[in-house]
């Protein structure tokens, strides 16, 4: 069964630490041992796990991420968001994490972050825990 986190985002660019909602569905459906897949169904939005104790470093990914990826350039996508586009393939759309008694395992410093690039939108993610 697929769950879905709903993430409201209030920036045209922001991460938001969303660990801790993953890891109430890995405790709900009660994984002891197995594995967490957790997907972006957005192609302007992006899921990444890095660290969130100094939060310094998300917004230096942003900060890196607008200045290489520029929101005006020669772009031919009328809808006008081809940015946003080229940073969540650059980011990605699902990551896995292992899971052990209940918890999602994660290295002390890593979080796992929703990545908006075309906000303020509502968004969605999607998390389907195996067993095994
Ligand atoms: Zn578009």
């Amino acid at each position: 069964m697929v769950e879905t986190i709903y993430v409201n985002t209030t920036k045209r660019t922001q991460f938001i630490d969303i660990t801790t909602k993953v890891e109430e569905v890995v405790k709900k459906h009660n994984i002891d041992d197995g594995i967490c897949v957790v997907y972006v169904p957005h192609t302007t939005a992006g899921v990444t796990i890095n660290e969130n104790a100094d939060p310094s470093v998300p917004e230096d990914i942003l900060k890196i991420l607008n200045q290489i990826i520029p929101w005006q350039a020669d772009y031919k996508h009328l809808e006008g968001n081809s940015p946003a586009h080229i940073k969540a393939s650059l980011i990605g759309s699902s990551v896995t994490v292992i899971v052990e008694n209940n918890r999602l395992v994660l290295g002390t410093w890593q979080a796992i972050f929703f990545c908006e690039f075309d906000g303020p939108r509502n968004r969605k993610v999607w998390v389907k825990c195996i067993k095994g």
